[in-house]
């Protein structure tokens, strides 16, 4: 089945370097950054922008009850399953320009470039934009709505910010009360690709041009609240002092140290409120949000127990009460063998270094992966920096990427006849 023609089909470089600097002007920070957070005007204005693309490009402008936005080529095959290439445009506050960018415009040249081949696939190509990917509102919350995983998750976010969430997905179009509708059936799925940056050094650092992710990081979420007592900071006897601040401080060290046990665990506490926010009142409340990320799930679910006794412990130490929320919970994720086979046989076959690799980052690919056969393809990134203005990669690799993710495209399109 496999055609001469296909494996010689390679993207328009110029013209998809022409639409990733087009896109990194909407949300352009004073430093060369990109700030789109998800629902945000700048984010809708991408949405725009790409729908315009898409349309320009002949094919099918579809959006779903979350507010995902695809272009599709449809295939005249009666009964066709789709191929998903997805990931997203929106970012962190001041983010790198790469990220999610990639693969998302790096799918739809491959769409178009298939389009203009004329060749007649079994099946139907869609690019996706995952709403929400970073997690500005709800991490994952488009790809969660394809798959039919948000209910549960969204009501608990329900109680932490119900009014503002909801006016930003009304303001975007999306109804709460109908997000349950995005949910597709994995049976008319092929399968769900994604390109992206790698995030880490690792590829930088060996010189490989490729990583073929074989498995991705669980992640557990924690909100953390120590709750004091706020009195008068000077006159407060050092033995009635309940310092919710001093107690989450002692909280943060101690959960690094547990790092030692852990060495492929990640801690990171990178939020933290305090009430009532003067310098001359004791903190009555300190709420964190820390993160949790192990490649095993059981190790995962430790490492979180172990939060939990350490919280009381350091609440008990300061005279505190302490809660302990877990606000999301994803387990690690298995990409499908014979989707990485199919990456690698394409590896090889474009003469690219490439190595298997873990994915410390969260990726919609995770949420896909439970759900329809899924693989995630790595391109380098600059001494691994995201998130952050100074993200970079090497031209050449991402058009590199972009021809890898086409031909895979084309190999599991004509085996999914
Ligand atoms: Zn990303």
């Amino acid at each position: 089945m496999m055609l001469a023609l296909p494996t010689q089909l390679t993207i328009n470089a110029a013209r998809f370097q022409h639409d990733l600097d087009e896109l990194a002007q909407i949300g352009e920070t004073m430093d060369g950054g990109i700030s789109r957070l998800a629902l945000s005007n700048e984010d809708l204005e991408a949405r725009a922008w790409f729908a315009g693309r898409v349309e320009e490009a002949g094919l099918l402008v579809r959006d779903d009850e979350t507010g995902n936005l695809s272009g599709v080529l449809l295939s005249d095959t009666p009964g066709a399953k789709t191929l998903l290439i997805g990931s997203h445009l929106d970012s962190v506050p001041n983010g790198g320009r790469y990220d999610g960018s990639v693969g998302v415009l790096a799918g739809l040249e491959c769409l178009r470039r298939l389009k203009e081949s004329g060749l007649r696939l079994p099946v139907h190509v869609e690019v996706i934009n995952f709403t929400d990917q970073e997690g500005n509102w709800q991490s994952f919350f488009g790809s969660m709505g394809l798959t039919g995983t948000l209910q549960e998750l969204q009501v608990s976010d329900l109680r932490q910010d119900n009014a503002a969430f909801r006016a930003a997905l009304f303001r975007a179009g999306i109804h709460p009360n109908e997000v349950h509708l995005a949910r597709r059936d994995p049976a008319t799925l092929a399968g769900y690709l994604e390109l992206h940056i790698e995030q880490g050094d690792r590829l930088d650092r060996s010189g490989s041009d490729i990583g073929i992710v074989t498995r991705i990081v669980g992640r557990t979420t924690l909100r953390v609240t120590f709750s004091g007592e706020s009195t008068h900071a000077a006159t407060t006897r050092r033995d009635q002092r309940r310092d919710a601040l001093h107690g989450a401080a002692n909280f943060i060290s101690r959960m690094y140290a547990l790092l030692d046990d852990y060495p492929e665990g990640i801690f990171n506490c990178g939020d933290l409120r305090v009430r009532p926010g003067a310098f001359n009142v004791i903190p009555s409340e300190a709420v964190l949000r820390v993160e949790c990320r192990h490649p095993q799930d059981s190790t995962l679910a430790e490492m979180e127990q172990r939060l939990n006794a350490l919280a009381e412990d350091c609440a008990c130490q300061h005279g505190l009460s302490v809660r302990t929320l877990a606000v999301m919970r994803r387990p690690a994720a298995v990409m499908a063998e014979p989707l990485l086979q199919t990456v690698e046989a394409v590896c090889q076959h474009n003469g690219c270094r490439y190595e298997r690799l873990i994915s410390v980052a969260g990726h919609d690919a995770q949420v896909m992966g439970a759900f329809t056969p899924s693989a995630l393809i790595f391109i380098p990134s600059r001494q691994g920096i995201a998130h952050t203005p100074r993200e970079f990669t090497e031209w050449q690799q991402i058009e590199n990427g972009a021809n890898v993710l086409l031909q895979t495209i084309l190999r599991l399109a004509l085996e999914g006849a």
